[in-house]
This record gives C-alpha cells, structure tokens and sequence, in this order.
C-alpha cells in the first residue's frame, strides 16, 4: 500500500512550500490507488499553535488535497498530532538508550557553542563526537540527579558511509563522521524532529517520503535511527526548492507566499492545485492547463526536475484567468460575492451582477480585480476631466463629441443596443478617427483610462443612466 503523507509544523499559516509538497504527496498517493496522511509536528510547543494548524488544514481542503488521514479526519493510525504520540517516542527512546545506541549528553550550550566555533576556525567541519557517547546508564542517572542539564544524543557510527536512492536525485552518499552524534531529544518526553519524524513514518506506515530538498541533510540521519530501531525504510524523494523570478528562494520579498493570501487575492483553488503542480514537474508535453483528475492521472515522481522551480505569478495570473472563464456566470458570480461586497448592498439583482461578471470574465484575471475593474456599474465614476480627451482633442471638441453622443442617444433610444452601436459607428467613421466619440463616451461611462467598451457598458446601465453621464461630463467642461 502506497501512504504518502506531510508533517507540517504549526508554527505559521499555510505556506506555499508546504502546500506543493502537499500536493505532490497527494498525487502521487492518489495516482498509485494510496493514501495521503497529514500529521501535525507539534513538538515545539512554545512556536507551535491550533490557529495555525486550523489555517494549514483550512488551506489543504480550500485547494481540495483532500486527506485520507489528519486530525480532524481521524484514522487507524492516529494520533496525527505529535504532541499525543508522547508515549510511542518515549518506548522508542527508552529502546535506544538501553541498547546503548543513544546517550545522554551533558555538555552546556556554551561548551557546544565554543567546540563548534573553535572546529570552524580550524576549518575543520563543526561535527559533534561527544564525550558524553560512552557514558555508562549508571553515571548518566548520577548526573541527572544533579541536576545537570541535558540532551539525548545518537551515538553515531565513525567512518560509516551512509547510502540511499532518492527518486528524484538518484544515488546519494553521505558520511557519518560529517553529521556525528546529532541531538535526538530534549528530554525523554520531548523528542526532535529527526527522531520524532522516523518513529511516525514507522508507525503510520509510511511508504514514500516526499519532501523538499532542504531536508536532505536529515535522510541520513533518519536512516541511521530507522536502522538502530529495526525499522522499515520508507523510499524517499526531496522535491526542488520553490524559488523566485529572480532565482533565490521563495520569500516574503517575492511578494506573497501563504496559500490563505493567495485566496484572499482571489485566486482560484483549481488554478493554485494545477499552477502549483507544474512548480518542479511537468507531464513531458507543454499542456499546462491541466484539471485536478488529470494530474492524477499524468503524475509520475520520475518527471519531478532536480533544479529549483520558478514561481512565476504572470504564469499564474493567466492560468487564473483561464480558470475563470471556465466558470459558469452563477458559478463566477457566487465566487465574486466577498469581492464584491462592498457594492452588494441593496436591491443589486443576481442577474445585473451576472450581466456585469459576464463583462469582466473574457479578460478577468483575479477576482480582487473586480472591484476596481466594476465599480462604475455601481456607483458614480469620479475622474479628471483631462481622461476625457481623445489624443489632441480641445475641450471645445470634447464638448461636442459628448453633444453629439447625447443627441444620438435622444434620437435612437428605442433601438437596441447592437442597432445603436451601429448608428455610432457610422457617426465616428465621418469624423475620420473612432476615438473622437468612442473615447469620451467610454469615459464617460467608466471614469476609466481601461475599461470594458462603451456598448458593453450601455448594455448594463441602460440609456437614461448613460445619458446622465454624459451630461455629468459634459458639465465639466461649461
Ligand atoms: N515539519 C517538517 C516540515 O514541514 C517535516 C519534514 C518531513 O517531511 O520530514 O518541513
């Protein structure tokens, strides 16, 4: 059985990282008929909080990864919260420390700060072998009992070579004497990470460990306490870093990079599911519009790429877009009610919304575009009178063209709209430049240097709103 899973730590909202690493788990469980298992590493339980747990599994099922397996979705191999999984680290610990192959270290934060700075000026690698490793039970318990501070260390092998195939990045090597006797737990009832994490993938029965590259240094560490507990080894795989346009790693200073603010921003999950699966891999073709079933269908961990993945938000801008128009009016307009709140009070009928989405849709990017990009369909445009001019147009001439508008609106109100536009057009091909009478009027409309085209807008404000309009910006100019 295929069982993939995440542990990420509540210490923040959910982050786009962890998000894509969500997602390859998923669909990777998924594709091969597994299952996908989100566990909370809670351990740090001074940086760790239920709102941020709340605001990672809010963001998994917001871009529908659904888990087989979480907190909240329960499973036979719960608790998927560490900080419930006490008991099951204390055995495991209780095994290494009386096999010998873990030990109490006694040395004081300083002491350990000064070896590795004395190790780095020697150029030497900043690995700690400690002096503590062949300490017998019975000295460690008389320490204890004076109060001496301590940590659980691995009592690391020297001169081993440790071995794995990553899935993405082949045939790695790594040597023990470079990691030394690496810190395990804080206390017997307080286990870290590396130690934590390899006790759950045991017991959860974890498959594959896909994960990003940045835990590379910790397989082997992993793989060392696997062996020391007869444990199974899962198969691993270490994604690419996410980085940004300009090729560092994804950070703040790219812009924006929790899941809940790309929601927010109005993006649409299927578009976050279907960009962020491109983000280090791809289907061997260019298809980049490619719905959740299918990417289950395609996904294969033999296509992920080694090198970093580019977050490029133009790329997802357009692939929002895309999503979009792929949305029923109703559909469109149910998810543009929050953006749009603000214009929504009152009488506004869902068809005079539709009518408007249905404007906006053919170039929408995302839907916290849209109040900007509508606000004149509910309230008076304000603007400078200057936005009225058409290239070169005097004031005398923009007067006229507006004149002109409402005479031709007076005279043809009975026609339809597409009639009108027509009578229009033929107006401004006399004038020599459509722009003459196409551009106040749009203006006049939207108050906007962009903005849908006059017709378009005519056809939702109607004639009489249209003329006070023009009137409106006629006035500007007397
Ligand atoms: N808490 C770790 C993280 O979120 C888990 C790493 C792992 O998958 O082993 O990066």
């Amino acid at each position: 059985m295929i069982r993939t899973r995440i542990a990420p730590s509540p210490t923040g909202n959910l982050h786009i990282g962890t998000a894509r690493t969500a997602l390859f788990n998923y669909l990777f469980a998924k594709k091969m008929g597994g299952k996908f298992i989100v566990r909370i590493e809670d351990t740090d339980l001074e940086r760790s909080s239920r709102k941020f747990e709340k605001d990672i599994l809010a963001g998994l099922a917001w871009l529908s990864i659904e888990a087989d397996e979480s907190p909240v979705a329960g499973g036979k191999f719960g608790p998927y919260r560490q900080s419930e999984r006490t008991e099951t680290y204390r055995k495991n610990l209780e095994i290494l420390l009386s096999g010998g192959l873990a030990f109490y270290c006694f040395h004081s934060q300083k002491e350990l700060l000064e070896e590795r700075e004395s190790l780095m000026k020697s150029k030497k690698p900043p690995v700690h072998l400690c002096e503590y490793r062949n300490m017998g039970p019975q000295e460690s318990e008389i320490f204890k009992e004076a109060k001496r501070d301590y940590i659980i260390r691995f009592k690391n092998h020297v001169g081993r070579q440790i071995f794995f195939h990553d899935l993405i990045r082949g045939d790695l090597t790594f040597e023990s004497d470079l990691i030394g006797d690496f810190s395990i737990a804080k206390r017997i009832d307080i286990p870290l990470y590396n130690f934590a994490v390899v006790v759950d993938d045991e017991t959860m029965q974890i498959s594959h460990c896909i994960r990003g590259e940045d835990h590379l240094s910790n397989t082997p560490k992993q793989i060392l306490l696997i062996e020391a507990l007869g444990f199974k080894k899962p198969k691993y795989a270490h994604l690419p870093l996410i980085l940004g346009l300009d090729r560092s790693k994804l950070s703040k200073r790219h812009g924006a990079t929790s899941v809940g603010e790309y929601k927010e921003m109005g993006y649409l999950p299927e578009a976050m599911f279907n960009f962020m699966s491109l983000l280090g891999w791809n289907p061997g073709d260019d298809r980049e519009i490619l719905p959740k079933e299918e990417l289950i269908k395609l996904f294969s961990l033999e296509k992920v790429q080694k090198s970093g993945a580019i977050f490029d938000i133009n790329k997802l801008d357009w692939m929002n877009g895309e999503y979009i128009r792929r949305k029923s009016l109703a559909e469109l307009s149910e998810l543009s009610r929050p953006f749009l709140k603000n214009f929504l009070r009152g009488s506004k009928s869902k068809e005079h919304i539709e009518k408007i989405l249905a404007v906006e849709q053919p170039r929408l990017k995302k839907l916290s575009d849209l109040p900007e990009k509508t606000d004149y369909f509910f309230k008076e445009p304000k603007y400078e009178r200057g936005l009225l001019r058409w290239k070169k147009m005097t004031d005398d001439e923009i007067s006229s063209s507006l004149n002109l508008a409402i005479g031709l609106l007076k005279e043809n109100k009975s026609l339809e709209i597409e009639k009108l536009e027509k009578v229009f057009l033929e107006e401004a091909q006399k004038m020599g430049d459509r722009g003459l009478l196409f551009w106040p009027l749009r203006v006049a409309l939207s108050g906007k240097e962009a903005s849908a085209g006059p017709f378009e807008i005519i056809k939702i404000l109607g004639i009489e709103k249209t003329a006070a309009r023009l009137k409106y910006a006629l006035k500007l100019f007397s």
